[in-house]
Protein backbone atom coordinates (compact mmCIF):
# COMPACT_ATOMS: atom_id res chain seq x y z
CA UNK A 1 0.00 0.00 0.00
CA UNK A 2 1.37 3.60 -0.79
CA UNK A 3 1.39 5.96 1.74
CA UNK A 4 -1.19 7.92 -0.16
CA UNK A 5 -4.28 6.19 -1.00
CA UNK A 6 -5.70 7.64 -4.14
CA UNK A 7 -9.18 9.19 -3.08
CA UNK A 8 -11.26 6.98 -4.67
CA UNK A 9 -14.39 9.60 -4.73
CA UNK A 10 -12.09 12.32 -6.30
CA UNK A 11 -11.30 10.12 -9.06
CA UNK A 12 -14.79 9.09 -10.07
CA UNK A 13 -15.56 12.72 -10.32
CA UNK A 14 -12.46 13.44 -12.04
CA UNK A 15 -13.74 10.83 -14.71
CA UNK A 16 -17.46 12.61 -14.89
CA UNK A 17 -19.05 9.59 -12.63
CA UNK A 18 -22.12 10.20 -11.14
CA UNK A 19 -21.66 10.39 -7.16
CA UNK A 20 -24.79 8.94 -5.48
CA UNK A 21 -24.44 9.37 -1.75
CA UNK A 22 -24.51 5.14 -1.85
CA UNK A 23 -21.67 5.46 -3.97
CA UNK A 24 -19.83 8.13 -1.98
CA UNK A 25 -20.03 5.57 0.88
CA UNK A 26 -18.96 2.90 -0.75
CA UNK A 27 -15.99 5.03 -2.34
CA UNK A 28 -15.12 6.15 0.67
CA UNK A 29 -14.88 2.52 2.52
CA UNK A 30 -12.48 1.54 -0.53
CA UNK A 31 -10.07 4.59 -0.12
CA UNK A 32 -9.90 3.81 3.28
CA UNK A 33 -9.73 0.00 3.31
CA UNK A 34 -5.58 -1.26 3.47
CA UNK A 35 -6.43 -5.16 3.59
CA UNK A 36 -7.74 -6.05 0.45
CA UNK A 37 -11.26 -6.71 0.88
CA UNK A 38 -13.58 -8.06 -0.62
CA UNK A 39 -17.41 -6.93 -1.88
CA UNK A 40 -18.95 -8.39 1.35
CA UNK A 41 -16.23 -7.19 3.72
CA UNK A 42 -16.85 -3.48 1.51
CA UNK A 43 -20.73 -4.37 1.96
CA UNK A 44 -20.46 -4.73 5.72
CA UNK A 45 -18.30 -1.92 6.43
CA UNK A 46 -21.15 0.33 4.10
CA UNK A 47 -23.59 -1.01 6.09
CA UNK A 48 -22.49 0.09 8.93
CA UNK A 49 -22.69 3.53 7.51
CA UNK A 50 -25.53 3.44 5.39
CA UNK A 51 -27.90 0.80 6.29
CA UNK A 52 -29.86 0.91 3.29
CA UNK A 53 -26.90 -0.33 1.12
CA UNK A 54 -27.17 -3.28 -0.55
CA UNK A 55 -25.24 -6.04 -1.28
CA UNK A 56 -26.42 -6.08 -4.83
CA UNK A 57 -25.39 -2.19 -5.25
CA UNK A 58 -21.88 -3.13 -3.69
CA UNK A 59 -21.34 -5.47 -6.51
CA UNK A 60 -22.50 -2.70 -9.21
CA UNK A 61 -20.55 -0.11 -7.87
CA UNK A 62 -17.40 -2.33 -7.32
CA UNK A 63 -17.49 -3.72 -10.64
CA UNK A 64 -18.42 -0.16 -12.16
CA UNK A 65 -14.81 1.11 -10.16
CA UNK A 66 -13.03 -1.61 -11.88
CA UNK A 67 -14.40 -0.77 -15.30
CA UNK A 68 -13.48 2.83 -14.92
CA UNK A 69 -10.12 1.92 -14.08
CA UNK A 70 -9.80 2.81 -10.25
CA UNK A 71 -10.37 -0.36 -8.53
CA UNK A 72 -7.94 -3.31 -8.88
CA UNK A 73 -9.32 -6.77 -8.27
CA UNK A 74 -7.37 -9.67 -7.17
CA UNK A 75 -7.72 -13.38 -7.28
CA UNK A 76 -5.65 -14.83 -4.10
CA UNK A 77 -7.45 -18.45 -5.10
CA UNK A 78 -9.64 -18.49 -2.18
CA UNK A 79 -12.66 -17.65 -4.28
CA UNK A 80 -13.18 -14.18 -4.09
CA UNK A 81 -12.36 -11.02 -5.69
CA UNK A 82 -10.63 -9.07 -3.44
CA UNK A 83 -9.87 -5.00 -4.28
CA UNK A 84 -7.71 -2.04 -4.00
CA UNK A 85 -7.62 1.24 -5.40
CA UNK A 86 -5.22 1.33 -8.21
CA UNK A 87 -1.92 3.09 -8.10
CA UNK A 88 0.98 3.66 -10.21
CA UNK A 89 3.13 2.52 -7.41
CA UNK A 90 3.91 -1.22 -8.03
CA UNK A 91 3.69 -3.97 -5.29
CA UNK A 92 3.20 -7.66 -4.90
CA UNK A 93 1.60 -9.75 -2.28
CA UNK A 94 2.14 -12.48 -0.22
CA UNK A 95 -0.59 -14.55 1.20
CA UNK A 96 -0.98 -15.80 4.26
CA UNK A 97 -2.53 -19.14 3.64
CA UNK A 98 -3.47 -19.66 7.45
CA UNK A 99 -5.38 -16.41 8.14
CA UNK A 100 -6.07 -14.73 4.65
CA UNK A 101 -3.97 -11.89 5.51
CA UNK A 102 -2.16 -10.11 2.50
CA UNK A 103 1.45 -8.72 2.73
CA UNK A 104 2.36 -5.98 0.37
CA UNK A 105 5.91 -5.57 -0.47
CA UNK A 106 8.27 -4.08 -3.26
CA UNK A 107 11.93 -5.75 -4.19
CA UNK A 108 13.69 -4.17 -6.79
CA UNK A 109 15.91 -7.36 -7.67
CA UNK A 110 12.49 -9.34 -8.30
CA UNK A 111 11.50 -6.37 -10.63
CA UNK A 112 14.77 -5.93 -12.24
CA UNK A 113 14.96 -9.86 -12.70
CA UNK A 114 11.18 -10.07 -14.56
CA UNK A 115 12.52 -7.28 -17.15
CA UNK A 116 15.15 -9.16 -17.73
CA UNK A 117 13.60 -12.39 -18.36
CA UNK A 118 11.72 -10.75 -21.01
CA UNK A 119 13.90 -9.20 -22.56
CA UNK A 120 15.30 -12.48 -23.00
CA UNK A 121 12.51 -13.94 -24.61
CA UNK A 122 12.30 -11.55 -26.60
CA UNK A 123 10.04 -9.00 -24.95
CA UNK A 124 9.70 -5.36 -23.05
CA UNK A 125 7.96 -6.37 -20.13
CA UNK A 126 4.81 -3.77 -19.62
CA UNK A 127 3.36 -5.51 -16.48
CA UNK A 128 3.19 -8.43 -13.79
CA UNK A 129 1.52 -9.98 -11.07
CA UNK A 130 3.49 -11.84 -8.62
CA UNK A 131 1.74 -13.23 -5.64
CA UNK A 132 3.63 -15.79 -3.26
CA UNK A 133 1.68 -17.87 -0.85
CA UNK A 134 3.03 -18.81 2.46
CA UNK A 135 2.13 -19.90 6.34
CA UNK A 136 4.36 -18.47 8.76
CA UNK A 137 7.47 -19.95 10.02
CA UNK A 138 7.51 -21.56 13.43
CA UNK A 139 9.32 -19.37 15.64
CA UNK A 140 11.86 -21.53 16.64
CA UNK A 141 13.09 -22.09 12.68
ZN1 LIG B 1 -1.95 -4.57 -2.69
Amino acid sequence: MPDTQPDIEELCIQKGMRMTDQRRVIARVLTEATDHPDVEEVYRRSTAVDNGISIATVYRTVRLFEEAGILERHDFRDGRSRYEPATDDHHDHLINLETGEVLEFHNDEIEKLQEEIARRLGFKLVDHRMELYGVPLDKDN
